[in-house]
């Protein structure tokens, strides 16, 4: 179990609770099992094989990715492409920690 602080009003609460026991805010299901962190991480350091995306549960672009991460560099142009595109996916992760939706879609 993590502790985890509410999004509404701040208060620490477990991030298996359905709603904040405090204000009743309900968690979604994109805060408890996804984390912004973790995309970022995977982006930063995995990203060109699109990692991230499938983390994210985007299984197309992150098999484009993965594509241009591998056989991609035969042809350069691709390769050199994802990186650009994993990088911008990472500095977009970073400015999303107050908004996860924005990465794994509502829910
Ligand atoms: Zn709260």
């Amino acid at each position: 179990m993590v502790m985890v602080y509410c999004r509404e009003c701040g208060a620490k609460h477990s991030d298996k609770a359905k709603a904040c026991p405090k204000c009743g805010y309900q968690v979604r299901s994109s805060d408890m099992d996804k984390s912004v962190l973790v995309y970022v991480l995977l982006a930063c350091f995995l990203g060109f094989w699109g990692v991230h995306k499938f983390y994210a549960g985007k299984t197309g672009q992150g098999t484009a990715m993965l594509l241009m991460g591998t056989i991609g560099w035969l042809l350069i142009l691709p390769g050199i492409a994802v990186w650009i595109w994993a990088f911008v996916d990472f500095v977009i992760g970073l400015c999303s920690f107050d908004e996860p939706e924005r990465i794994f879609g509502k829910k």
